[in-house]
């Protein structure tokens, strides 16, 4: 089978979120719950007119893909608010930086509880085509919610490692759009990053592999507009509607 990947490439480093899950709506419907509520409250304290959260673009600039708490964080700056980064304990309900994160995924592990978790059936075509070629495969994902995820979408036993937003915390890597965590997927995969090819539709996630020197930086779009040459111009290699594209008549 054709993986539509360079010859040097030996292991599959995927981002979850949008690329093998259908989690990116639900993730977009969480941060808007949630942002919405804080820019409401300072448009009626400060008289300024309510601009909601844009779940396109708002979501693509300043939060996919990245730590949520940075998420938060770049976000709110963008409107001119500032809260204190507080600590990883504070509850939901503390207008900090980890409690405004807190409170987004309580409201995401909610929100899959309910619904469910859909994998893209191209993804897990082509991740059954990646392990009959005997190449590695990881998930990066700055999820901390990663593994159960995988298990919700019942791929869990087509990935072989994962490094998450648990690894992030307790190793203090930088998350995307450093390149951190694929490097460190790239190691659990026992690979040089020249030897791994990246799989990401954020513009954070395509820029980590471009700045961590992998073999293949892989852009998948899901949304259209602007995105396929936002990816481009952040360090995609080649950009997909869908990881099936690349089986048999891929661009390679
Ligand atoms: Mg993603």
């Amino acid at each position: 089978v054709h993986l539509g990947l360079p010859d040097a490439v030996g292991a599959c480093l995927f981002d979850l979120d949008g690329v093998l899950t259908e989690t990116a709506k639900v993730h977009d419907a969480a941060w808007k719950q949630v942002f919405d509520e804080i820019l409401q409250d300072e448009a009626s304290r400060s008289g300024v007119p309510f601009v909601p959260f844009d779940p396109v673009d708002d979501y693509d600039t300043y939060v996919d893909g990245k730590p949520r708490t940075d998420g938060v964080r770049d976000f709110l700056a963008s409107r001119g608010i500032h809260p204190p980064d507080g600590s990883s304990d504070d509850p939901p309900s503390a207008f900090t930086i980890h409690g405004i994160g807190r409170k987004k995924n309580d409201s995401f592990v909610e929100r899959i509880r309910t619904d469910g978790v859909e994998a893209y059936p191209g993804s897990v075509r082509y991740l059954h085509a990646v392990r009959d070629a005997g190449l590695r495969r990881i998930v990066v994902s700055s999820s901390a919610n990663c593994h159960d995820i995988l298990l919700a979408a019942g791929i869990d036993d087509l990935v072989e490692g994962e490094v998450d937003g648990t690894d992030v915390e307790r190793d203090h890597l930088h998350g995307k759009p450093a390149p951190d965590t694929f490097l460190a997927g790239a190691r659990l995969a026992g690979h040089p990053p020249a030897g791994c090819a990246v799989f990401e539709d954020a513009l954070a996630g395509v820029q980590a592999g471009r700045a961590g020197a992998f073999g293949y930086v892989v852009g998948v779009d899901r949304i259209g507009g602007t995105h396929p040459a936002d990816l481009t111009a952040h360090g995609a290699d080649v950009v997909l509607r869908d990881l099936a594209d690349l089986l048999d008549g891929g661009p390679m």
